[in-house]
């Protein structure tokens, strides 16, 4: 469907509106779905011009989604705004850490030297402080095997495809090894296809098409002569790129039909009774992530997987079906909306306490999208408060100690 067409199905009606997260902060008509629609029409038609306060009510825009999981006429708002995006003027390519800025930035952080910065107060003059704090601690990410077989004690139930992403694959390597060996123990065997590459979602919402579809075609011919049951990921944002393939390569449907977020397949998993899982006495609050919410349509499939933790209790946060503000490089370069968006979240945590000790805060806080973690820990970290911002799939594979 070209860009008028979609376009052409919003009737203005301004149902979608309430739900944004940036017509909740600014009640600027401009700041909501229908009045960037109006924008983008009036851009595609040549009407406006891609001038600077146009940009910006484009690029104020989370890519949430909520306004599609809202519209009565299934305008598909996401792909509006990415067709919009390549019209505007070409921006700096994203990129990915290369794994010698990894090895530096990890060298930073271990050998003291991050403390002295942050003491030193150097980072603020010259603007580097939200950004650094951004910074989670770097983990050591050991090569992956291309294939990970089930132990010869356990029932080999099949074959999935693990995603493991190019940001993921450094800051969130804690949930992919646990998704790894949760997989193993369960009966599953393991491919990590080394071929496979970034999602593209980033050079797509950054307005660069042609490199997101290159990208997407690596991953479809690095998972296309594999036997498996699934693709797998635990970055919710990644996996609901991922889920739409299609949208880019026609040929992209039996890729598209296999990608499941890790907690929707191990919920769809019969446990296995030599798998003990140990209660844990524990409180903690959920996050549920837009991109899980609103395009995988998963928005429950943590807390179902978490129930299968014994005694453990899961609150969902008040705000969970507003954005965080993390939505990949919005909190870097819309840094003041998602600041905003966060207080929001961070506030609603507050009020989660374990039930026993009223007076006390949850110290977990569970997420199932690394965008979201990673400026939720920046924002607990500006706080002062010591709070974990974890995946579902650690806290399940914490509980197992008969795993590898
Ligand atoms: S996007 Fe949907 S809900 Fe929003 S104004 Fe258009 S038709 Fe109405
Ligand atoms: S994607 Fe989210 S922020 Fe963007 S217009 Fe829709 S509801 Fe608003």
């Amino acid at each position: 469907m070209t860009l008028s067409a979609e376009l052409d199905r919003c009737v203005m009606c301004g149902m979608c509106s309430q739900h944004c997260p940036t017509y909740q902060l600014t009640a600027d008509e401009n700041e909501s779905p229908r009045g960037r629609i109006a924008l983008i029409a009036a851009l595609s038609s040549e009407q406006l011009n891609a001038d600077a306060r146009l940009q910006s009510h484009l690029e104020h825009c989370t890519g949430c989604r909520a306004c599609e999981a809202y519209c009565p006429s299934g305008v598909r708002f996401g792909t509006i705004m990415n067709e919009a995006k390549a019209l505007l003027p070409r921006q700096p390519s994203p990129s990915m850490p290369s794994p010698q800025t990894t090895r530096w930035l990890r060298l930073y952080q271990r050998s003291g030297l991050q403390k002295i910065t942050r003491a030193s107060g150097l980072l603020k003059p010259l603007g580097l402080a939200q950004k650094e704090n951004l910074l989670p601690r770097i983990p050591d990410t050991p090569d992956w095997q291309s294939y990970y077989p089930v132990g010869p004690e356990i029932n080999h139930c099949g074959d999935v495809a693990l995603f493991t992403g190019c940001i993921a694959n450094v800051f969130d390597r804690e949930a992919l090894d646990a998704s790894r060996r949760l997989l193993n123990a369960l009966g599953y065997g393991v491919h990590v296809p080394p071929a496979q590459g970034c999602c593209g979602a980033m050079a797509l919402h950054n307005g660069q098409p042609d490199e997101a579809t290159a990208l997407a075609q690596q991953n479809l011919d690095a998972f296309s002569k594999l036997d498996i049951e699934a693709i797998v990921h635990t970055a919710s944002g990644c996996t609901a790129h991922l889920s739409e393939y299609s949208q880019q390569l026609p040929d992209g449907q039996d890729f598209v039909g296999k990608i499941k977020d890790i907690s929707q397949f191990l919920n769809g998993l019969e446990w296995p009774a030599h798998l003990p899982i140990t209660p844990l006495h524990k409180t903690v609050a959920l996050h549920t992530p837009c991109s899980l919410q609103n395009v995988l349509r998963q928005a429950d499939a943590p807390r179902q997987l978490l129930q299968r933790i014994p005694e453990l209790e899961v609150v969902p946060l008040a705000q969970n079906t507003r954005c965080c503000g993390g939505a990949g490089q919005y909190m870097l370069e819309q840094a003041d909306f998602a600041r905003q968006l966060r207080e929001q979240t961070l506030d609603a945590l507050d009020n989660i306490s374990p039930v026993e000790k009223p007076r006390q805060k949850t110290d977990t806080l569970v997420t199932s999208n690394l965008g979201c973690a990673l400026h939720l820990a920046a924002g607990l970290r500006e706080r002062g408060q010591t709070t974990v911002v974890t995946h579902p799939v650690v806290l399940l594979a914490r509980q197992l100690d008969t795993m590898d």
